[in-house]
């Protein structure tokens, strides 16, 4: 299989809570590099792109008031296979369907603030990486 890059970020509440240097810490034990790293505020015309397909949602804007509640970390991460490795480290979406031992799984208890981001496909990883790192 070939190399992947993905988009990371770590979001308010992982940087909130102390947490950065242990999901960080599960990315790198996975044998993933980060090639790419930096702390940004988020403001919403960003977080309508990056979560256009989630703008009618009930809950939108309340993930918008999350996500620009304090920096996030946002990071490119390259392996193999590694944007759907990374949604596996990462867990489900849904803090009670994310199994113990992924990093949802193991510090959310809420579905918002589920403490990181990865890109879903190809297409997004590409698109996400030039959105957030130009
Ligand atoms: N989200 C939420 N409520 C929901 C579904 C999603 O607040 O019912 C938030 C949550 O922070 C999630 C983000 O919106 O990570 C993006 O949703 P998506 O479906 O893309 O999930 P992800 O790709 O992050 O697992
Ligand atoms: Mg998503």
């Amino acid at each position: 299989m070939e190399r992947e890059r993905t988009y990371i970020m770590l979001k308010p509440d992982c940087v909130r809570r102390g947490l950065i240097g242990r999901v960080i810490a599960r990315i790198e034990d996975k044998g993933y590099q980060i090639t790419a790293m930096k702390m940004m505020q988020l403001d919403e015309p960003i977080l309508r792109e990056h979560y256009a397909h989630l703008a009618d949602k009930p809950f939108f804007p309340n993930l918008v008031n999350f996500m620009t509640s304090g920096p996030v970390v946002a990071m490119i991460v390259e392996g193999e296979n590694v944007i759907v490795g990374m949604r596996k480290i990462m867990g489900k979406t849904a803090f009670e369907d994310a199994e113990p031992g992924t990093i949802r799984g193991d510090f959310a208890n809420t579905t918002t603030e589920n403490l990181i981001h990865g890109s879903d496909s190809p297409e997004t990883a590409e698109a996400e990486i030039k959105r957030f790192f130009g």
